[in-house]
């Protein structure tokens, strides 16, 4: 594995680094004290987590957040939309550069790009699956930022086994009619599409009587119902269907065939590229408060010396992600499907967010249970409290560890089924 950039590579660090000193506007930049609970929130690494973190409030930026000047500059230059192909309003980028944007970015603060469903997920999706009318009609809004989508796969008895799914869509006339249940939806308070699988065979098996649909949601039927987390944002949501018709020309790839269009949409969202950098910006915040707060009674770090061995730790943890997550670029980049190395990566990384939010928390001793923003007994405005709550999520999210071992196990290790 190459661990150094090319002549090519090091010219277009140099150009986006400049570009970004140039370019992005002050206000925009995430300050330090606002990165440890974007990322524990799932911000850098899982497009599901960082919906949520805005929900919650946080000052984590979304692109889709972000000023339309801020926007055109990246227009201008395809760095809305990296990874898609120039003709379709993209960058083109090889993975490598994808990588290097991203770390970049996150190296500046600047607004993670990644975070959008509409870019990172169903736009490619649709540049493979969809007709030409569908792109037509979604990537420009995309990529302007006006359509904002949520994700419509999970359902009360289906996540792990997402095949098993029971949301029926029933052919009737030029439409498909939708009844059913789809749950821990993000962001679904906001969105005005909805990408979602419904079964649409019920006899065949259940791989194969699955379509994927592009669902216009503010068509009538359709209820949603917001979930609660403990940390008291809302940004999950129980999202239900009553007869709800979806125009059939809205079925990307072929009727019944939608679990593999909808596997891809997911091989999509696990990518991650680029993640690494935001994990170890958050050690180095933390590591930036320790030093600063030393003489403090917030900080345990002067009388618990294994707090900071345990800062080392995590240091060195995310400098592992970082060569995990290389690992998997490179492989791609080689023409490589990485499987297990995808698993391994996953797992890694966010049982690393959850290690590092529980630093912080043990870095803090008793003032971690202080929730109040603007209170003074609570160390960095309640970040660290926060963004432990909100680490749970982040290894059940985009497949669970469990799903994970097992992938490691069998794919990985060869180890049996039983
Ligand atoms: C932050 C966050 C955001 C999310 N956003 C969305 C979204 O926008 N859209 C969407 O569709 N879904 C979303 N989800 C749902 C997510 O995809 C599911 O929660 C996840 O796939 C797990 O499914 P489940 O919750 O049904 O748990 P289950 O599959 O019921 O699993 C329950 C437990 O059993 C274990 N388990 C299950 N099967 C096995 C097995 N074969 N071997 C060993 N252990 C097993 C699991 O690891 C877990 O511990 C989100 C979840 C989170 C946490």
């Amino acid at each position: 594995m190459r661990l150094s950039d090319t002549v090519e590579e090091a010219r277009f660090r140099a150009e986006v680094r400049e570009f970004l000193q140039n370019e992005l506007p002050a206000e925009l930049r995430r300050k330090p004290s606002e990165i440890l609970q974007g990322e524990l929130s799932g911000g850098g690494i899982e497009a599901r987590g960082r919906l949520e973190a805005r929900a919650g409030g946080v000052g984590f930026q979304l692109l889709s957040g972000a000023p339309a000047e801020w926007r055109r500059k990246l227009t201008e230059r395809g760095w809305v939309a990296p990874s898609w192909p120039k003709e379709y309003g993209g960058a083109g980028l090889t993975l490598v550069e994808q990588l290097i944007l991203n770390e970049e970015f996150a190296e500046a603060g600047a607004p993670q790009m990644t975070g959008d469903m509409g870019i990172s997920m169903v736009g490619p999706t649709l540049i493979l699956y969809g007709s030409e009318e569908q792109r037509a009609e979604h990537l420009p809004k995309i990529l302007r930022g006006e359509a904002l989508w949520c994700q419509g796969f999970s359902e009360p008895g289906s996540g792990s086994d997402l095949a098993s799914l029971q949301t029926r869509a029933v052919r009737d006339g030029d439409d498909f009619v939708i009844n059913g249940q789809k749950i821990w939806t993000s962001n679904a308070q906001n969105a005005n599409w909805m990408f979602m699988l419904a079964r649409t065979d019920s006899e065949a098996p259940k791989h194969r009587g699955i379509t994927y649909f592009l669902l216009d949601f503010s068509s009538p039927g359709i209820t949603v119902q917001p979930l609660v987390q403990m940390s008291g944002a809302a940004g999950f949501n129980q999202v239900f269907f009553d007869n709800v018709r979806v125009p059939a020309k809205n079925v990307v790839g072929e009727v019944n065939r939608g679990w593999y269009v909808g596997t891809t949409t997911l091989d999509f969202e696990r990518s991650g590229i680029g993640s690494a950098v935001g994990v170890r910006k958050t050690v180095e915040s933390l590591i930036r408060w320790a030093k600063e707060h030393a003489e403090s009674d917030q900080s345990t770090t002067a009388r618990n010396p294994l707090v900071r061995y345990e800062l080392v730790d995590r240091y060195i943890e995310a400098t592992v992600a970082r060569m995990l997550s290389y690992r998997i670029v490179d492989m791609q980049s080689r023409g490589m499907i990485p499987n297990a190395e995808a698993s391994i990566a996953k797992l890694f990384s966010t049982e690393l967010t959850q290690r590092i939010a529980r630093t912080a928390m043990k870095m803090v001793g008793l003032y971690g249970l202080a929730w109040d923003r603007e209170s003074s007994y609570s160390p960095s405005r309640a970040e660290y409290s926060r963004g432990y709550v909100n680490s749970v999520g982040q290894t059940i999210a985009g497949g669970t560890s469990e799903i994970q071992r097992n992938i490691i196990a069998q794919r990985g290790l060869g180890m049996p089924r039983d």
